[in-house]
Formats: C-alpha cells, sequence, structure tokens
C-alpha cells in the first residue's frame, strides 16, 4: 500500500468531487474536484521541474487556493514540502534556501527584487496576480499518479519559530501527518456537515495540517479566509461549525462591542492553540457567545499532543489529555516520570512525534530519550485523571534567590487585577538574586505602578515570586501565530536592576 498521504486525500476528493472544497472570501470557490484537477496540473508541474521523491520545495507565498494545490502535488509528486513563513526577509530566506537545499523555490513575484540568488534552483512565481506556477499550471496536462512513499518518508520540514539561535527543520513524516489528522478528526467528531472557518496562515503547522486536514479528510467545505480580520469573521461565523484559532483570534473577536452569540449561532466548537489561551478569555468567551473553548497542545515538532475533549469538561487553562496513540509524561531534570502535581519539562512519544531536526543528528539526540520521549522544551504539570496544564516554556523559567518562578501562575494572578488588559513576566538579571522577576503589564486604563501589583499580590503568592517591577508597555510583542516573544522583552530589560544598582 503507498503511504503517501496524498493517496489518502486523492481517494477521499474522489468521492466527494461535487462539493466546495475552498470557499474564498471574494466569492471563489473550488469544489473538491477542482482541488483535484488544480494539484495534478501541478504535480506535472513540479515532476517537469526536476522535483523527484525525497526533493524539497520551498514555499514562500501569501494563503490562497494554489498555495493548497501546491502543498499537495508536492506531496503527491513524492517531495517534501517546506513552507517559509511569508514575513521572513531575503537573508533568513537564504538561510532556508542553503540548509534545505530544495529542488525548487516558489515564491511570490512582489518581493522579486530582493531575491537576488537560488543557487541555480528552479524557481516559480505564485502572488495574487498569478505568476510563472499558475501560468504553468493552467498549461499542463493532470497527472493522477501518486509517487510511492513509505509512511516513514518525509512529507514536510517545518522550519521551528527559532526564538533562540537559528531555526531548525522538524522532519515530519507521511504517517505522522496521516495519523494525526486521523486522530484529530475522531476526538473532535468531525462531522460530514462540517464547515471549518479557516483564518490561520499557511506556512504553521496550525493552519496547514492540523485545521486543513480535518476538512480536506472529511471531504467537508472550508471558508478560506486570507488572514484573521474581525469584520471577515464576523461575516463569515454564522455559516461556519468550527472555528480553528490562536488566542489572539478570540481575544480580538471580545474586542468588538458588536460580536455576539447570533455571530456564533452555527458554530459547534471553538479550538485554540499555538499559544496559551488565558482563563480570562476563557470566560469571557463563554459569558458573551455561551461556548466553552477547547484549547489543545501542539508544535511543529508532533503537530498536537494533547486536546481538551469534545464531550466532557473543558478546563481553563488546562490543555486536556494525551491523544489517543500519544504519550505524555511530565520528568524531573534527568528525565524520571514525576507524580501527578509536580511541575516537570513535558516529554512526548508516539505516531506524531517526529523523525527529528534536519541535518541535525546531535541537535536530534539531544532533544530524544533513549525510550523514544521527545523533550518538547514547555514546562508543565499532569493532575491525577491525565490532565495537562502548561506552566509555560523552560526557557521563560525564571530562577530568582535559586527559586523557581513559573511565569504563568504570576501572569494569571496580575491579569486578575481590572487595571491589566494582559500581562507577561519574565526573568532578567539582577545583582542579588540573580534573575529578578519582571512583569511587563498592558494597562486596561491609566499606568499600574509596582506598588499597585505587589498589594494585590501580597498574601496570594509567596514574596520571591513576586515582580520587583512592573514595566507598562502599549502591548506585547508577539509573532505571527499569537505567541508573547518573551526573548525580545528580555533583551529590551536585561538592564533594568544592573543599572539601578
Ligand atoms: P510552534 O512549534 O511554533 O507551533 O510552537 C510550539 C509551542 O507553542 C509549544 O512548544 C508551546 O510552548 C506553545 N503552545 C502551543 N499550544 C499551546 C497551548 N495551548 N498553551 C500554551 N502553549 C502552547
Amino acid at each position: 500500500m503507498n503511504g503517501n498521504f496524498a493517496a489518502d486525500l486523492q481517494a477521499v476528493f474522489a468521492t466527494h468531487g461535487s462539493r466546495p472544497a475552498l470557499r474564498m472570501a471574494d466569492g471563489g470557490l473550488w469544489t473538491y474536484s477542482d482541488l483535484a484537477e488544480q494539484t495534478a496540473r501541478l504535480t506535472r508541474v513540479l515532476v517537469e521541474a526536476g522535483v523527484a521523491p525525497g526533493d524539497r520545495v520551498l514555499a514562500q507565498v501569501g494563503k490562497m487556493p494554489e498555495a493548497v494545490a501546491l502543498y499537495l502535488a508536492t506531496l503527491q509528486a513524492g517531495g517534501v514540502y517546506v513552507p517559509l513563513n511569508s514575513a521572513y526577509t531575503a537573508a533568513e530566506v537564504a538561510h532556508f534556501l542553503a540548509d534545505a537545499e530544495p529542488r525548487l523555490f516558489v515564491r511570490d513575484p512582489a518581493s522579486l527584487d530582493s531575491a537576488d540568488e537560488h543557487g541555480g534552483r528552479g524557481v516559480l512565481t505564485l502572488g495574487s496576480d498569478g505568476g510563472s506556477l499558475v501560468q504553468a499550471m493552467d498549461a499542463a496536462e493532470p497527472c493522477h499518479d501518486v509517487a510511492e512513499r513509505d509512511g516513514d518518508d518525509l512529507a514536510a520540514l517545518v522550519y521551528t519559530s527559532g526564538t533562540t539561535g537559528r531555526s531548525k527543520g522538524a522532519m515530519l513524516t507521511h504517517d505522522n501527518i496521516r495519523s494525526n489528522a486521523e486522530a484529530l478528526r475522531r476526538y473532535w467528531g468531525w462531522r460530514d456537515d462540517d464547515v471549518l472557518l479557516h483564518a490561520l496562515p499557511l506556512f504553521h503547522v496550525h493552519g496547514l495540517f492540523i485545521a486543513l486536514h480535518c476538512a480536506l479528510l472529511g471531504g467537508t467545505p472550508t471558508i478560506f479566509l486570507p488572514r484573521f480580520d474581525v469584520r471577515t469573521v464576523k461575516q463569515h461565523l454564522p455559516e461556519s461549525t468550527v472555528m480553528m484559532g490562536v488566542p489572539t483570534f478570540y481575544t480580538r473577536l471580545l474586542q468588538d462591542a458588536d460580536f455576539n452569540r447570533g455571530h456564533c449561532r452555527g458554530v459547534r466548537v471553538f479550538i485554540s492553540g499555538s499559544a496559551p489561551l488565558t482563563e480570562a478569555t476563557f470566560d469571557a468567551w463563554q459569558v458573551r457567545t455561551g461556548h466553552r473553548i477547547l484549547e489543545r497542545y501542539g508544535m511543529s515538532e508532533t503537530i498536537i499532543n494533547t486536546s481538551n475533549p469534545l464531550h466532557g469538561e473543558r478546563v481553563a487553562g488546562s490543555v486536556g489529555f494525551a491523544l489517543p496513540g500519544v504519550e505524555v509524561r511530565v520528568t524531573g531534570e534527568g528525565g524520571e516520570p514525576l507524580p501527578a502535581g509536580e511541575v516537570g519539562g513535558i516529554e512526548v512519544r508516539g505516531e506524531n512525534v517526529f523523525k527529528g531536526y534536519w541535518r541535525q543528528p546531535e541537535k536530534t539526540a539531544e532533544e530524544f530519550r533513549p525510550d523514544g520521549y521527545f523533550i518538547t522544551g514547555d514546562l508543565g504539570v499532569m493532575d491525577a485523571e491525565g490532565r495537562l496544564s502548561i506552566v509555560g516554556r523552560a526557557r521563560d523559567l525564571v530562577i530568582s534567590g535559586g527559586y523557581n518562578v513559573y511565569p504563568k501562575e504570576v501572569e494569571s494572578l496580575i491579569d486578575e487585577l481590572d487595571a491589566v488588559a494582559e500581562s507577561a513576566v519574565i526573568g532578567v538579571s539582577h545583582p542579588d538574586f540573580g534573575e529578578g522577576v519582571v512583569a511587563v503589564v498592558v494597562p486596561s486604563d491609566g499606568p499600574v505602578s509596582t506598588d499597585q501589583v505587589t498589594a494585590f499580590l501580597k498574601g496570594r503568592l509567596a514574596r520571591f515570586k513576586q515582580p520587583k517591577q512592573v514595566v507598562n508597555v502599549e502591548a506585547l510583542p508577539r509573532n505571527s501565530m499569537g505567541k508573547v516573544q518573551k526573548n525580545r522583552l528580555r533583551e529590551e530589560y536585561e538592564g533594568l536592576f544592573s543599572s539601578a544598582s
């Protein structure tokens, strides 16, 4: 049997031909036959461009239906899809070109002037006004053959967002992608009449795999929006049954005074991930819409690890249970499993776990335990029932005076203050304590003082965990997936205590 995930999708597309696959905001529509046909034409284009099984196709393109076909055609041709954030600069792209050594590079024609060197690789363009890829696709004879692949062969190389050091390519196999997509489809009870609202980017596992695969495997329609925008989302939400988003989608909708239950009347589940959803947002969403957001936890290296249940209690602040086929444990520094209730490193094993970092065997070896568990770099705690809660990234842990401070615990309390819209807790060098706790807050009204915060935390939180300084900012720096960039905050406030001493 062909282990190529494209073969599974091709079989679904064949039985759902006339159904809508991608419905665009401008009224455009691709049915499943259109998607299969365009994928087949593009497969021919790729094969003629020399893409052979195992070859990488690097794509830095906008969100459009042809980009979905490009991903599917790469798999169908046996290639390895390498999606890149459209915000990467030419210098960053040069690193990915050198590292991934793609056979073909597909890029937006609008950024052509910044592209000087492709090292002799094939280049095609795909932009909102077309491009050479679209021309080639229109002229090509469809190729419906699906290249033979083993389930363990690479399907995608996903570069991690890389907040420290150079970004690494996570090698995902056809089996990783297939097993996770199938597990999610079952776990989230995907229905034949589901309509997915898709406003996520396509260069990240959330938009490309998690969201899209549920719909594509189900042969159900996707409302395919170019980006998240409150007005457009409000317009299309009433026709949707499932929305998947990053927490910022939820906070931005809540900021819109007109957003109400009527917009959500057909929705059966709202799903959130890629960054922590605060309890305040979870609660406010429930009050406004009547829905309890289903939070789940994943990463580029493992797609989805855990999820709150579809039926049963969805707990604010928890990312739920290990998905079927995935094992999750919390360990101490030496890798020894910790009992329920203790904070430690989150480790994951299962069909979803990637094969390693591209051309980095040492880095790969460092991140895996001998028994096959992947060390995620996240810190968490599991309760006696197996519900996991994340307390932060290991590298965001603050050690002040020798004591561990888990930022999320402090942030959750500070966020309870009416005067604070949101907060990020970081550690920066401190002459006495090694690291001093700093709370960076976005005030909801006037400035928030350090005294105000410490007075509120008194009796609620041990002294060593309380911020030694509160800094007010207009907004927290976030990446395109809504993650707060704590490394940037640490850099910015590095001298906060040393300059005072
Ligand atoms: P990425 O590889 O860019 O998807 O980033 C993965 C990281 O995002 C994880 O290792 C977590 O630190 C974080 N993350 C993903 N989902 C959640 C969640 N539901 N709650 C908290 N952090 C999350």
